[in-house]
């Protein structure tokens, strides 16, 4: 764990002397689901009662990963109606404009071809965790760095050539394009957003967020618990506004902190992960800003 700076220390002992933090801490230990942990040594947290209103605050389940198992990697495929040789992610064949299967296990940057696949012989003795890792360090910020805009127009062009209602009444074929729609959509939504990026790539390095996984750097808690009693505390308006102005500050902090712990070589992936719960709980309080109205309690819910 890296050292904590003086001043933040100071903070959480104040912090500790409030009642009215103290109990947010309780809170944010129940939601963490164990004791808060500081330089190490775990607060012992008090079990009174709290009126905060924050419920299952914690990581989703682990999702099923195409990197959960070994297996060796595929990069070229032979196409079932004209037999050219293709990059795994092709569809429809560039040559006979047939649809054909994509493996699975095809990284979503190499789906939307923001990667090149290394060559077929490069990539003989590779697994797909390791080809994806290859794929990724040729890219800004290990793959964290992306032009959500330039992602959309290669989405929607890769849509365009799997169109189901393209293909309607033709049987396999277009549950073929069902499924490769559905691929798309899952990919894109999967990299689109700051959040689920961040745990995608978290899979492909085998270190994925799990339920038991909390935010035990206490710089980092810090952030998230004030941001968190901002919102509570907001009576107006103008308040939320500046909740959501600080909140969205934060939240730009953290995903350059996670482009630069991606891009790292090698990735500090300990510092990423630690980066990507914090952004889920930043992405929490954003969604419960934007839904705040006024005399409303905040619900902080996941
Ligand atoms: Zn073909």
């Amino acid at each position: 764990m890296k050292s904590v700076p003086a001043s933040i220390l100071r903070q959480q002992q104040r912090l500790v002397q409030s009642s009215i933090q103290r109990r947010s801490i309780q809170s944010w230990s129940r939601a963490l689901n164990q004791p808060v942990r500081c330089n190490g040594s775990p607060f012992i947290v008090p079990t009174w009662s709290s009126k905060t209103t924050l419920r299952h605050f914690s990581s989703p389940p682990p999702k099923q990963s195409a990197f959960a198992q070994t297996a060796r990697s595929t990069t070229t495929k032979v196409c079932p109606s004209c037999q050219a040789r293709l990059p795994a992610a092709a569809s429809p064949c560039p040559e006979c404009k047939s649809l054909v299967r994509i493996p699975s296990t095809v990284s979503y940057y190499a789906l939307f071809g923001l990667a090149e696949e290394p060559l077929p012989e490069q990539a003989i003795s590779v697994t797909n965790e390791e080809l994806a890792q290859q794929e990724l360090r040729q890219l800004e910020g290990g793959g964290y760095v992306l032009d959500v805009r330039d992602l959309r127009s290669r989405y929607l062009r890769r849509q365009q050539g799997c169109h189901p209602d393209s293909y309607t009444g033709q049987g396999k074929i277009y549950d073929l394009a069902l499924e490769q729609s559905s691929f798309l959509n899952k990919a894109y939504s999967t990299l689109a957003d700051p959040l689920s990026r961040a745990q995608y790539l978290l899979e492909i390095y085998g270190n994925p967020i799990s339920e038991t996984d909390s935010l035990d750097d206490p710089a980092l808690l810090m952030d998230v618990m004030e941001a968190r009693e901002e919102l509570e505390e907001a009576s107006t308006e103008e308040d939320v506004e500046k909740v959501k102005e600080s909140n969205g500050g934060r939240i730009r902090e953290t995903m350059d902190g996670l482009a630069a712990a991606f891009g790292a070589n090698p990735p500090d992936l300990i510092r990423a992960k630690m980066l990507a719960i914090e952004l889920q709980y930043l992405k929490n309080l954003e969604r419960a800003a934007r839904e705040w109205q006024p005399g409303k309690r905040v619900e902080v819910i996941h």
